[in-house]
């Protein structure tokens, strides 16, 4: 793969060369229902040609928008955060820098066995035995700016990066991480929309998803109804939960 101009940067080529989008297979996702389609967002960030390729389509979705700092959620989109904002420099002015930062959940550290082993009690009646050097953390539900990046955002103009919009949640509360930092939202450029979430939806003024993606699923008997259990079509045993429902359902079916 080769560094594009952002005029030939084709997403679906790109995503589809590296497995991160697989179409036409038969996948068991989290939820338990199957489909035909699978968006594995971790194909892409050990190529950093291409995850360049793709944060350059999104810096071009927000050129215009005087972008001063992009954030996006810890782990994956670190790696956005820091290609987007490298283009969105390379395209603006040369003496105004565009910054990286991501947010992170929320954690709480309950206890730290720095000198001596500690066993816990639990409400279900389990104990969990902490060795010395091992922590017991609490990871909350929302994200928080930490390391100093607050301050960073506060007043500024921010875009908010993702790779795969399913239902807007952990975004939304990015965006909530930020507003409470006192940034201004511009908005979210995300690589990939599968679940039709909405700029609405996330409250912020522009949304823009390089590629759209539909992912019809169905339920277990809804399948073998008129999905691909009833076309006989062999489940993907290697990615998604399809190893769990074969080894289940083995000699049942
Ligand atoms: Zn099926």
């Amino acid at each position: 793969m080769s560094v594009k101009s952002r005029s030939t940067i084709n997403v679906p080529k790109i995503l589809g060369s590296l497995g991160v989008i697989i179409v036409n297979d038969h996948f068991v996702y989290t939820s338990g229902r199957h489909g035909r389609a699978y968006v594995n967002k971790d194909a892409l960030y050990p190529h950093t040609v291409a995850t360049s390729n793709i944060c350059c389509g999104l810096a071009d979705a927000f050129e215009r928008d005087r972008i001063d700092v992009v954030v996006a959620p810890a782990v994956g989109g670190i790696a956005l955060s820091q290609w987007t904002a490298y283009h969105l420099t390379n395209f603006g002015d040369p003496n105004h820098e565009v910054l990286s930062t991501y947010a992170e959940r929320d954690e709480t550290s309950l206890l730290n066995a720095e000198e001596y082993s500690h066993s816990i009690g639990l409400s279900s009646c389990r104990t969990i035995y902490l060795e010395v050097g091992e922590e017991l953390v609490v990871k909350k539900p929302q994200f928080v700016l930490k390391r100093g990046y607050a301050q960073l955002v506060a007043g500024k103009r921010v875009l908010i990066v993702e790779d795969i919009l399913t239902t807007g949640g952990t975004v939304a509360k990015v965006v909530q991480a930020t507003k409470a930092a006192l940034g201004e939202v511009v908005g979210v450029g995300a690589l990939c929309n599968r679940g039709n979430v909405t700029a609405q939806m996330l409250d912020v003024p522009k949304l823009h998803s390089l590629l759209d993606v539909r992912l019809d699923s169905w339920s277990e008997e809804e399948c073998l109804s008129h999905g691909p259990c009833s076309e006989g079509v062999p489940v993907n045993a290697q990615i998604g939960k399809g190893s769990q429902f074969l080894a289940r359902t083995q000699g049942s079916r």
